[in-house]
């Protein structure tokens, strides 16, 4: 039997909410949908501002235009990440400085951040990988201390914390993702969250095309306009109803992803104690949202050898992240040093299938054909 590598998760409302938006007579943006899938996010991890988005990408572009870049500004990026990351402040005219992960797990090392911070320096990206937070007390007393602005890429990071604070909350903005290959989903989708209160007026009025439409429905003012720049960032509230049936079961689908975690780790623990592949370290200040799991290889011909392997089994398990500083479309303009952790995770880390109907029974027979291949090397 074939397991996939993803399967989108349908918790049953999302049809009936769809009708209910469909033939309400509103199907663009920020309606009552939209408004319920902030106020959610809002209320449960005390978000000043949530603005939802057509996806992660797009709310990582509103938020390079929050930061106002220009032109040879610099933004700390890691390169063991998704494109968007760096590419929503590239559009900008930003160069990236990108950060090498640390050796314990793909996030940016933040013991060594601060030798990357120059005059230029205008914001730090912190990515939490597989929604392990990054070490913000540290990246946060940099950019205080460096007057830098701090963008969390939260795509991967829903439900999870740093030090008992929800990730998202800490830095001045965040981008969470609603991808289908996320733990919430809403096809394509994402949120900006503005922590910082100076940044809630600009934000609405970048999401409403450079108009100040927000306030004009609120009643602030009697008239709307042109006032600033901006794009159509907001989604339909199809995407929104949708969104919202899976945010009501999101307790329920993270116990069940965190139960077929921790299967994983049991099942593999053996595995690592005998020095062959290394499971996800999660730091003492971080939680765990099952996002996704991984192992890291020992290097990239038993990576390609396990991921061939599990694949004649009809296991789907892939690699993900070409370092972005090695990029065809990044190379030729980076000038930084060499990041060879970076370089191994992007040789060594494979994803193992994770969805929230994933079996136990499957997740055995992945364990047990993992333990086939490195006991026979
Ligand atoms: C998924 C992801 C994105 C992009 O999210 P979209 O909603 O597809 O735009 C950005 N950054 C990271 C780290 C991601 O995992």
């Amino acid at each position: 039997m074939h397991i996939p590598f993803n399967k989108p998760f349908l918790t049953g409302k999302e049809a009936h909410y769809l009708y209910q938006s469909v033939y309400s007579g509103k199907i663009s943006g920020n309606g009552m949908f939209t408004k319920k899938c902030q106020e959610f996010f809002e209320n449960k991890y005390g978000f000043k501002k949530c603005l939802l988005a057509t996806s992660c990408t797009d709310a990582l572009e509103m938020a390079a235009l929050l930061c106002n870049i220009r032109e040879g500004d610099e933004v700390i990026v890691p390169s063991y990440t998704f494109v968007s990351s760096a590419l929503a402040f590239v559009r900008e005219g930003a160069k990236i400085v990108f950060a090498d992960s640390g050796k314990d797990n793909p996030n940016l090392d933040a013991e060594r951040l601060e030798k990357l911070i120059t005059s230029r320096t205008k914001v730090i990206v912190p990515v939490h990988y597989a929604g392990v937070a990054c070490d913000m007390d540290k990246i946060m007393a940099l950019a205080e201390r460096y007057h830098l602005l701090v963008v969390e890429d939260s795509a991967q990071s829903i439900d999870s914390y740093y030090k008992g604070r929800p990730l998202g909350s800490i830095g001045h903005l965040a981008a969470f993702s609603f991808h289908e290959t996320k733990n919430i989903i809403s096809g394509e989708g994402g949120l900006l969250v503005v922590n910082d209160e100076r940044f809630i007026r600009r934000a609405e009025i970048i999401w409403e095309k450079g108009t100040n439409r927000s306030e004009f429905f609120r009643g602030e003012v009697n008239k709307y306009g042109w006032v600033d720049t901006g794009s159509s960032f907001l989604p339909s509230e199809i995407i929104a109803a949708f969104l919202f049936a899976q945010l009501e079961n999101l307790d329920m689908i993270q116990n069940k992803r965190k139960k077929l975690w921790n299967r994983y780790y049991k099942g593999l623990k053996e595995l690592e104690e005998k020095g062959m592949l290394r499971l996800p370290m999660i730091p003492a200040y971080a939680t765990n949202n099952a996002h996704m799991f991984y192992v890291v290889c020992r290097n990239l011909a038993e990576r390609s050898g396990l991921i061939r392997f599990l694949k004649e089994q009809d296991i789907l398990a892939v690699f993900h992240y070409l370092s972005l500083h090695k990029s065809a479309y990044y190379t030729s303009k980076y000038e930084g040093e060499e990041l060879p952790e970076c370089d191994h995770y992007a040789d060594c880390l494979v994803r193992l299938p994770m969805f929230y109907e994933l079996e136990e029974e499957q997740i055995d027979r992945v364990v047990e054909t993992m333990k086939d291949y490195f006991f026979t090397l």
